[in-house]
């Protein structure tokens, strides 16, 4: 791409081009943006270089040949990049036809070997992705064996647009970002706002009937915490702050562990009292380059559905035991069925002694096994402070999304000097785990968009039924319905504009309402509704209150549930 970038923009500068997860890119210095006419010029020239079928060599150069060639062909990115490479490691290019270009390889024999690609999209990238450097294009590209993976791969791609939770997320009117002013700071307007509630809600009252005990912490914090903590060595660059307050420097907490640690701290803990089982929702704040924010997903302040157990080691193997169970059966709830569980282990550089990880890990291993989840092991793929589990669900169209994480820690009970009184009047240190079922409220709600492209389950739906008046005379019957409605906790919304049933209809599908029903004089006299479910199509008349009933029922059993009773 970049040979066929620069044969046919002349003075157009390479700077880099990996492979990432799903194809490459290519950074180039251009006069002028590239148009989307652009990449399909660019594209046949690719089809023509390789037509060619010219043979890569690998060549391989002294520091100062390198810098010597690509500073005469005017690549000065390139020089910047050689003058990077750590002394001692290879420079290497790779040659075809009279192209070369600075590459660690490895490459295909020739560029006849390359049959089916696609040029995907070009955005604007900064030299090193800073701002303060100069904005180049990126060029966006994939590759594959054959004909069929690309075009299902170009299909997968459409469905993925189809459901943008960012497109969506405006359509349906649920949310927004503060962009210019605070980029990766969500609005949850009021449709999503009822969402959160309906989650958050759920969320609660599943903790609380699952053993735990809920508590609420600051926002800030003396910075002296953070170092406590090791947060200001190890996650440094994710911190906002400092903030003066009376002469001492405060900081915005960037996670809630800290806090229900101090909790932890404020009396003496008996063995006979562990586990403690805390959670919290509870919102952080982290710093994120602006060029990595995506919509929902890549935020600068979220949610986290946090909870730390603090537990004796003989207690390790039941608690995660229980949070895989719990994760499961939340996730579950809200429609996820297919999930991909790894377990990390022991990294080189570590906390704890090796006697304390071989145990933990052990406990992960048989709590994995008990439960009977399959899981694949990560060696040497832990954080320094513990073994952990990571839960990825798998969406409806078959994407992993990183959500659920249960990670032991050996390394903040040593910081605070965390103890309990043993059995023998000891003094003895508890474990501490923390674990999120969803992740974060703002990604969690991005998946679920992209789920079910925004048609919720009613359980979920922001408005569960609209009520639509053929004409103005049922206005005020419909309003009257739409209060028994909501008094039974159903949220309805009245269309009662002057407009045609047929205008009503389209908008409630729309907004993906899942259920419509509408009033005419008949229903008047009858007491009926007739009712179009998006899912199951047309109801026919219904007497009110056995579909409010009705209504009532799937509601309270949600997606899951309610499937395995239908089944
Ligand atoms: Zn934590």
């Amino acid at each position: 791409m970049a040979n066929a970038v620069q044969e046919l923009f002349p003075g157009t500068k390479v700077t880099i081009g990996p492979v990432i997860d799903e194809g490459f890119f290519y950074d180039f210095d251009v006069a002028r943006p590239f148009a989307p006419e652009d990449l399909i010029k660019i594209e046949k020239k690719m089809t023509e270089i390789a037509g060619r079928d010219l043979p890569f060599e690998r060549i391989e150069m002294s520091r100062g040949e390198a810098i010597a060639f690509f500073e005469k062909k005017g690549e000065n990115y390139k020089v910047e990049i050689i003058q990077g490479i750590p002394v001692g490691q290879a420079i290497t290019c790779f040659k075809h036809g009279d192209w070369i270009d600075l590459c660690k390889g490895p490459h295909v024999r020739s560029t006849g070997e390359l049959k089916v690609f696609k040029l995907l999209s070009v955005a604007g990238a900064y030299w090193r992705g800073s701002e303060r450097n100069k904005m180049l294009q990126r060029i966006y590209g994939t590759a594959f064996l054959t004909a069929k993976g690309l075009s299902d791969y170009l299909n997968r791609l459409k469905e993925a647009e189809l459901r943008d939770h960012r497109r969506l997320g405006r359509e349906l009117d649920l949310f927004s970002t503060l962009e210019a002013d605070g980029p990766g700071l969500i609005l949850w307007h009021p449709k999503g706002a009822i969402v959160r509630k309906v989650i958050e809600d759920l969320w609660r009252e599943r903790h609380v009937t699952g053993g735990y005990q809920l508590v609420f912490t600051p926002h800030i914090a003396r910075r002296d915490l953070w170092r406590t903590s090791g947060h200001l060595d190890f996650y440094k660059d994710f911190l906002y702050g400092p903030m003066e307050v009376e002469g001492v420097d405060y900081q915005l907490k960037p996670m809630n562990c800290p806090f229900h640690i101090k909790i932890y701290q404020t009396r003496l803990r008996s063995y006979r009292e562990l586990p403690f089982r805390w959670a919290e929702l509870g919102t952080v704040y982290r710093y994120e380059r602006s060029g990595v924010l995506h919509g929902l997903l890549r935020v600068r302040g979220f949610t986290q559905d946090d909870a730390h157990i603090f537990c004796r080691p003989d207690q390790l193997e039941t608690e995660v035991g229980g949070v895989l169970e719990f994760t499961f059966s939340m996730l579950r709830t809200f429609g996820f069925n297919s999930f991909d569980v790894k377990l990390s282990t022991r990294p080189e550089k570590y906390v704890g002694s090796l006697d304390d990880w071989e145990k933990a890990t052990a406990a992960l291993q048989s709590a994995l096994k008990n439960k009977g989840v399959a899981y694949e092991e990560d060696p040497g793929e832990g954080v320094f402070y513990g073994p952990k589990i990571d839960i990825k669900i798998n969406d409806a169209i078959g994407r992993a999304w990183q959500c659920s994480t249960i990670q032991v820690d050996f390394n903040l009970p040593q910081r605070f000097d965390l103890n309990y009184v043993t059995e023998k009047g000891g003094r003895e240190r508890p474990i501490m785990v923390h674990r999120a079922l969803l992740g974060s409220l703002e990604r969690f709600f991005g998946v679920l968009i992209e789920h079910y492209t925004g048609a919720f389950p009613v359980w979920l739906a922001p408005v569960q039924a609209a009520l639509l008046p053929i004409s103005e005379g049922e206005n005020s019957h419909a309003a009257r319905l739409a209060q028994r409605f909501r008094e039974a906790g159903v949220r309805v919304e009245v269309d009662s504009r002057n407009e045609k049933l047929g205008a009503k209809i389209r908008e409630a599908e729309l907004a993906k309402i899942p259920y419509m029903l509408i009033i005419g004089k008949k229903e008047v006299m009858q007491g009926t509704v007739s009712v179009r479910s998006r899912h199951r199509g047309d109801l026919g008349s219904l007497e009110v209150d056995p579909f409010l009933r009705d209504l009532m029922d799937e509601i309270r059993l949600k997606g899951g549930e309610q499937k395995s009773l239908r089944s």
